[in-house]
C-alpha cells in the first residue's frame, strides 16, 4: 500500500474535488474535479467570509449542489459536518497524506464493530506521511485562502475554549438519551432517525425532530416536533396494551403452532415430488432411454430422499406444551410491564427487542401516530426457555 502511495497514486475510494483516473491496472491518480472543485472553493471562501458551517451547508443544500456520498441509508445533502471535512481535508490544499486509517482485525475495532472480521481504525500518528510533492496537481484552495480559513478556525477554537473556561456549556449529545432517539423513530420524509432536542430550537424544546433538519438544513421538510414526555408515556402505552398484552401473546402462541406443521409438510411435499420424478425417470428406462443417462440423475434424488427422511424421523424441535409457554409468556409480560416505565433501560431494551423502528407519519390530536412491526424475538426467546430451560436465555433483562 505505501508504496502506491508514496508515488501519489489514489487509494481506496472518490474524495470530493476529485476523480480517480486510471492510468494502469491498479494504478490511479487524484485529477481535480472542476465543477466539484468550484464547490470546495466555496466553501472555504464562505467560511473565510465569516459564514458559519450550518449556514454554507444551507446555501448548497438550497441550490442542490450535490454532496460527498452519504453514508447507507442517510438523506443526501450537505451538514455542518461534511464543511468541517471539506476545511480539515489537507488534500485540498495540496497536501497528501496517508497512513491515516490502517488494516485492523476483530477486538481492535473496538466493542461497537468487533463481530466484524475486519475493518479500518485510524493508525497512530507517527505513522502519518504527508506529501507536498504533487501539490502542483492535487492543490484546490490557493494558500492565502487556506490560511485565512485557519485563522477564523484558530480564533473560534479559541473562543470556545475560553467559554467552557468560564464555566460554558458543553454542546449536549442527544443521540441515544432518551426512549425513542437514536434509531427507533424514522422520518417518512427522508428516513433519518428522530433524535431529542432539549435545548430550544426553532421555539419547541424538549421534543423529538427529524435530525436532518438540525444536520442537513433544508434537506427534509417534516417539521414534526414530538414532545418528549408525552411521546414516550404514549409508546410505552402501547407496549403495555398491546405487545405485552393477551392478543399479541395469543398471535405469537399461534406461530409456534403453524410453524412446526409448515415445516413437516414442507419436507414431507419434497420427498413425494422427488419421488414422482424416480417413477418417471424409472418409467422412461423402461421405455429405451439408455441407462447411463439416467443412472446419475435417479441416483441424485434417491440420495435427496434419503436425506429427508432422515430429516422427517428426527424428533421435531421439542415442541414446548403450549400452556406452559403461554404461562411463561404472561408471566415474562408482566415482569416486563413493572418495569417498562422504572428502569429506562429496561423499556429502551424491550422497544428494541420487541418493536421495530416507528415510521413516523401524522401528527394527531393525541400526539402522533405511527407505524411499527412487532418482532417475534420475545417469542424465539421463550419458546427456546420453556423448551431446554438451562439452553438458552433471551438476552433480555429478566
Ligand atoms: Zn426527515
Amino acid at each position: 500500500m505505501h508504496s502506491k502511495a508514496q508515488d501519489g497514486f489514489a487509494l481506496g475510494g472518490k474524495t470530493f474535488g476529485y476523480d480517480n483516473h486510471r492510468i494502469s491496472k491498479g494504478h490511479a491518480e487524484h485529477r481535480i474535479n472542476e465543477d466539484e472543485a468550484v464547490v470546495v472553493r466555496e466553501i472555504y471562501t464562505r467560511f473565510a467570509d465569516g459564514e458559519g458551517l450550518r449556514s454554507i451547508a444551507l446555501a448548497l443544500n438550497a441550490r442542490g449542489i450535490p454532496a460527498p456520498r452519504a453514508q447507507q441509508g442517510r438523506p443526501n445533502g450537505w451538514s455542518a459536518s461534511t464543511i468541517r471535512a471539506v476545511l480539515e481535508r489537507p488534500l485540498y490544499r495540496g497536501i497528501y497524506s496517508y497512513g491515516k486509517m490502517r488494516k485492523a482485525f476483530h477486538h481492535e475495532l473496538g466493542t461497537a464493530r468487533a463481530h466484524r472480521e475486519k475493518g479500518m481504525i485510524p493508525a497512530p500518528q507517527e505513522d502519518l506521511t504527508q506529501s507536498t510533492e504533487w501539490a502542483d496537481r492535487l492543490r484546490i484552495i490557493p494558500a492565502d485562502l487556506a490560511e485565512r480559513v485557519d485563522a477564523r478556525r484558530h480564533d473560534k477554537h479559541r473562543r470556545y475554549q475560553a467559554s467552557l473556561a468560564k464555566g460554558g456549556r458543553v454542546p449536549e449529545r442527544a443521540h441515544g438519551k432518551y426512549l425513542l432517539s437514536g434509531g427507533l423513530l424514522v422520518c417518512p420524509q427522508c428516513g433519518a432517525h428522530f433524535e431529542a432536542r432539549t435545548a430550544p430550537w426553532k421555539g419547541h424544546r424538549n421534543v423529538y425532530i427529524c435530525s436532518t433538519r438540525r444536520r442537513k438544513p433544508g434537506c427534509c421538510s417534516n417539521t414534526l416536533a414530538l414532545p418528549i414526555a408525552q411521546t414516550d408515556d404514549d409508546v410505552l402505552s402501547i407496549v403495555e396494551g398491546e405487545v405485552l398484552g393477551t392478543a399479541f401473546i395469543e398471535e405469537l402462541l399461534a406461530l409456534v403452532d403453524k410453524g412446526d406443521t409448515d415445516q413437516t409438510a414442507r419436507i414431507t411435499a419434497d420427498r413425494d415430488r422427488l419421488r414422482d420424478e424416480v417413477n418417471h425417470l424409472v418409467a422412461s428406462l423402461a421405455a429405451g432411454v439408455p441407462a447411463e443417462t439416467l443412472a446419475p440423475a435417479i441416483r441424485e434424488r434417491d440420495t435427496a430422499i434419503a436425506r429427508l427422511e432422515v430429516d422427517l424421523r428426527k424428533p421435531r424441535q421439542v415442541r414446548p406444551d403450549l400452556d406452559q409457554l403461554r404461562a411463561a409468556l404472561d408471566q415474562r409480560a408482566a415482569d416486563w410491564k413493572d418495569q417498562l416505565r422504572a428502569e429506562p433501560a429496561v423499556a429502551r431494551l424491550l422497544l428494541r427487542r420487541l418493536v421495530g423502528p416507528m415510521t413516523l407519519w401524522m401528527e394527531s390530536e393525541t400526539g402522533a401516530r405511527w407505524e411499527a412491526e412487532t418482532t417475534t424475538e420475545l417469542l424465539n426467546g421463550l419458546v427456546q426457555l420453556v423448551a431446554s430451560p438451562e439452553g438458552f436465555e433471551p438476552s433480555l433483562p429478566a
